[in-house]
């Protein structure tokens, strides 16, 4: 057993988030499904509320008081956020609806502008399908191809294998910072140094890892880096893409449209100045502003309590899970080189049978390919069960997490 021994008092925590308090079924809501969208803690929903109520106007146009503040707040949740992954400016910072957003605009804006026939784009064998398909796409129309770093059976990358398909046709490497499926933490630093070194440019997809461990883009020395706003505590519809000043300068627009130009006339169009250049049209206002409402409470628990809390977690769902008859387990990187993830299969049952029978527990898992399906592929299985955890969740909860395998495992028969 595990000594209780928790940095981040998550019992306190969970009165922030009034979901939390609500019950499914008859029973306790346990969500442990973070890594698809987090829950939101009041002082994010009361933000966009307040957005609404008192100061609801479009940004960047309005000469009267409430206008002022809408871009004010606006703006400021771009700072909070630049700070809260130490860019080093807030021109860096690109609203965007997601991760997905944010990988397509470097796709279609940068791959579309510098990738030719002959040209490489270097991707791992654990990307989500937001960090493949877009590069496909771009592979298509400009004739480049696509290779794909494999990993071991443990689930880490195969960094072997990586330094011998980085060679200088490799325009770019696109890495997840951490698997949404293994939880495995990739060494994105040494990547990027790497990858420097035979000219090309890092996108670091940090969907799994803003929300969960201290990032500093310039330590990791990435050229550009995406997340989800939502898997952060912040509403749904808001997210980031950070990028290295020189290149978000020399890229041409992605989305043509209001707020990016300087000049129209029919003939010629001049762009804004960063970050506006690639925020077309009107913003997800309330949501950035919410983002950054998410950021300061995130800031205020502390990144490193919050990762040392899902590190005992982990450690602590590692532990209890390998209890269960006929568990399969993927990925076996320890609890200090993964993220708070955990997918599964027991024997037979298929993962959809097994989050249904959850379910009627009150407990929230995720069953499917988990938008990785080339990962499914080389663990040969079609689907998993996937339990995810966050600074909200409890040891408590994992031992109702097993309890009612336990249970399922007995219910279909095994
Ligand atoms: N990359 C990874 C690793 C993810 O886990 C996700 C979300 N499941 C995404 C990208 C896509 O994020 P979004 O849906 O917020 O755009």
């Amino acid at each position: 057993m595990l000594v209780k021994t928790m940095v981040l008092n998550a019992e306190v925590v969970r009165k922030d988030f009034p979901i939390l308090q609500r019950t499914v079924h008859g029973k306790r809501l346990i969500y442990l499904d973070s890594a698809a969208t987090s829950q939101k803690p009041k002082c994010v929903i009361d933000a966009e509320r307040e957005f609404y109520e008192r100061y609801n106007a479009n940004v960047h146009r309005g000469a009267y008081l409430i206008a002022e503040e809408a871009t004010s707040a606006y703006e400021a949740a771009r700072e909070k956020i630049a700070k809260f992954i130490n860019a080093p400016s807030k021109d860096c910072i690109v609203f965007t609806r997601g991760t997905t957003e944010a990988i397509n605009l470097v796709a279609y804006s940068w791959g579309w502008a510098n990738l030719r026939e002959g040209d490489e784009i270097l991707l791992t064998e654990m990307e989500h399908h937001s960090n493949i398909v877009p590069w496909q796409l771009i592979a298509q129309r400009t004739g480049a191809k696509i290779k794909v770093v494999p990993i071991t059976d443990d689930g880490l990358l195969d960094l072997d294998e990586f330094e011998r398909l980085l060679t200088e046709r490799v325009k770019i490497v696109a890495v997840t910072h951490v698997s949404n499926v293994l939880g495995t933490i990739n060494p994105v630093q040494e990547i990027c140094s790497k990858a420097h070194e035979v000219g090309a440019i890092v996108l670091v997809d940090g969907a799994q890892a803003a929300p969960h461990l201290p990032i500093d883009v310039q330590a990791i020395g990435c050229d550009f880096y995406a997340l989800s706003g939502h898997k952060m505590c912040g509403p749904t519809g808001s997210g980031v893409l950070y990028g290295r000043k020189d290149l978000l300068e020399s890229m041409p627009p992605f989305l043509g449209g209001g707020e990016m130009i300087r000049t129209v006339t029919f003939e010629k169009t001049t762009f804004n100045d960063l970050p506006y250049k690639f925020e077309a049209g009107t913003p997800p206002i309330a949501q950035a502003i919410g983002l950054g409402v998410a950021v300061d409470y995130l800031t205020k628990i502390g990144m490193g309590r919050i990762r040392a809390h899902e590190i005992e977690l982990v450690a602590y769902a590692l532990e209890r899970l390998k209890e269960i008859d006929g568990i399969t387990i993927y990925g076996f990187a320890p609890p200090e080189q993964r993220g708070g993830v955990v997918a599964f299969n027991i024997g037979e049952i298929h993962p959809h049978d097994l989050a249904t029978f959850l379910d009627a527990h009150g407990i929230c898992i995720r069953a499917g390919h988990h938008c990785a399906q080339p990962l499914m592929r080389r663990f040969d299985v079609a689907a998993t069960a996937r339990a995810s955890f966050y600074l909200y969740n409890t040891q408590e909860e994992i031992d109702a997490l097993v309890e009612a395998l336990e249970k399922a495992e007995k219910f279909f028969g095994r």
